[in-house]
């Protein structure tokens, strides 16, 4: 099945993951699919990661993108791990995913180049392998507009539809996603190590992570704390930039939450449009366990099971362990704290610290509550000129929060053009919005690719005000509004 491009731009793999005790992998191909057909390719991406296909024909590239040939160096594997899952503990594994290799890059960078969709494992319990057209659409265009807003996230090179259908509720066209990510260790792939109770595999796990993300760490007293304590700081910048576009992941789960600090596995997520704290779109979290201000505290929830499974490498005592890991865990409060009152003020325009400021930000939200204000569009309206003359700000508890705001920036010893451009450079002008995503997807199963491509195109430059996308602007009509995303994916 291997095929050799003759390509000086085609993958250059190494497999370091194999290096690992086989325990963590299993080596299996892809299973092919009865007609593979390009549906988008990410050539931005392709460029930025030194590769191109040109030379191969659509068809080429569609049996590449789809694993029905592979190309010289790949090594398929699929990844275990385990995970807490709505708060209960698994052993999972990449149940439909192949990691073909990690691609280096000339400039020494690595990335793993997944296919997800692409046939069973040896970890697939129950399910097919396999994976619906338009929930890896949605994965493709969310990745992609985390990545335009600047938000760490996982890419996506290629979606490829198998000519095949997946039985979900109903029958459903099938589709295979190319994922690139830093890599794919997850808080569940350490559970998964620690589950073994063996300190070698724990311990080779620790230095391969850090072997891979973060080699100076090696150099630290304790590797296992600084590793913890770079978790905790790139999981709280990640947070934060997610509460600061009004991105619910849906399913925080360990398994779903990456050492590298990047958003992955885009399942039931979407933006909201009115403000709503408690707001889920997950069809299955009837607890709003994930909703949109409950994220910061399962991350921390989640980090604490990463800190558990680190244990027998923090120290060699076991109690001394779970303090300085409880410590940790509780300095986790402070620092997303800090994080998230500098993001706040920038959404708000605010130079300097004072100590009103998160109070006028958790007052403008709560007033967006009450009166169901669309969270995108209030917060970029802020940096318009004559605010007060706007429809929407007609009302008397507004116009006494603008007063606050106002007198609030003039302690910001910078001039107005400063404030407003950090707020369009925080506030973004369009997000992918779920009913027009909902509506692409819907058409691509039905062979209609536009409303894709147009929406694709839409969200390259979000924070750029362009009339040309002043359609999905618009918050959805009542009857538009899209309440839950299944989990069938
Ligand atoms: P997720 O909720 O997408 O993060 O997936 C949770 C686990 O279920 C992972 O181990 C997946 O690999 C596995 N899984 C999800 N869908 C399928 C499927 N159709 N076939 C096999 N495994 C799956
Ligand atoms: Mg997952």
């Amino acid at each position: 099945m291997v095929n050799d491009f003759m390509s000086a731009y085609n993958f250059n793999f190494q497999h370091s993951y194999k290096e690992l005790d086989g325990i963590f992998y299993s080596c299996v191909d892809p299973t092919p699919v009865a007609d593979p057909k390009l549906v988008v390719i990410n050539e931005t991406l392709l460029a930025s990661l030194n590769l191109d296909f040109s030379n191969l024909s659509d068809q080429q590239q569609a049996n590449l993108f789809s694993g029905n040939i592979l190309s010289k160096g790949s090594s398929p594997l699929a990844q275990a791990y385990a995970g807490h899952q709505f708060g209960h503990f698994a052993i999972l594994g990449d149940g439909r995913a192949h990691l073909l290799g990690e691609h280096v890059t000339p400039s020494g960078a690595t990335f793993d180049i997944q296919l997800k969709g692409s046939g069973p494992t040896p970890y697939s319990r129950n399910g097919d392998g396999r994976a619906a057209l338009g929930p890896m659409l949605r994965e493709y265009i969310i990745s992609e507009s985390m990545h335009a807003l600047g938000v760490p996230t996982t890419r996506s090179l290629a979606v490829v539809s198998t000519g095949e259908q997946v039985r979900r509720e109903t029958p459903l066209p099938g589709a295979i996603l190319t994922r690139v990510a830093t890599s794919h260790i997850r808080i569940g792939t350490f559970q998964f190590a620690a589950a073994q109770k063996d300190k070698t595999l724990l311990k080779a796990l620790l230095n391969y992570t850090i072997d891979r993300h973060e080699p100076l760490l090696k150099r630290t007293d304790s590797p296992a704390l600084s590793l913890l304590d770079s978790v905790i700081q790139l999981q709280s910048d990640l947070i934060t930039n997610w509460l600061r576009i009004g991105f619910i992941h849906g399913v925080m789960n360990t398994d779903n939450v990456t050492l590298a600090g990047e958003t992955i596995d885009y399942g039931p997520c979407a933006f909201m449009d009115q403000f709503d704290p408690k707001k889920v779109f997950s069809s299955i979290d009837r607890m709003g366990r994930y909703s949109y201000a409950n994220q910061p505290k399962i991350i921390q929830w989640n980090i604490a099971r990463l800190a558990e499974a680190l244990l027998p490498l923090i120290d060699e005592n076991f109690d001394k362990s779970i303090e300085v890991a409880n410590e940790k865990i509780n300095g986790f409060e402070k620092i997303f704290e800090s994080k998230y009152v500098s993001m706040v003020r920038s959404k708000l325009g605010l130079f300097g610290e004072h100590k009103e400021d998160k109070e006028l930000y958790t007052d403008l939200t709560s007033w967006m509550h009450k009166h169901e204000k669309d969270f995108t569009n209030t917060f970029r309206d802020l940096s318009k000129e004559r605010l007060l003359e706007k429809q929407d700000y007609q009302n008397n508890d507004f116009k006494d929060w603008h007063k606050r705001w106002k007198k609030r920036q003039e302690k910001n010893d910078m001039p107005q053009s400063s404030s407003i451009s950090l707020m369009e450079r925080t506030n973004p002008w369009l997000v992918p919005r779920n009913h027009n995503v909902e509506r692409a997807l819907q058409a691509a199963q039905e062979q209609d690719l536009d409303p894709f491509r147009k929406l694709l195109e839409s969200i390259k430059d979000p924070y750029q005000e362009n009339p040309k996308f002043g359609y999905y602007k618009s918050p959805p009509k009542p009857h538009e509004r899209v309440l839950q995303t299944f989990c069938g994916t």
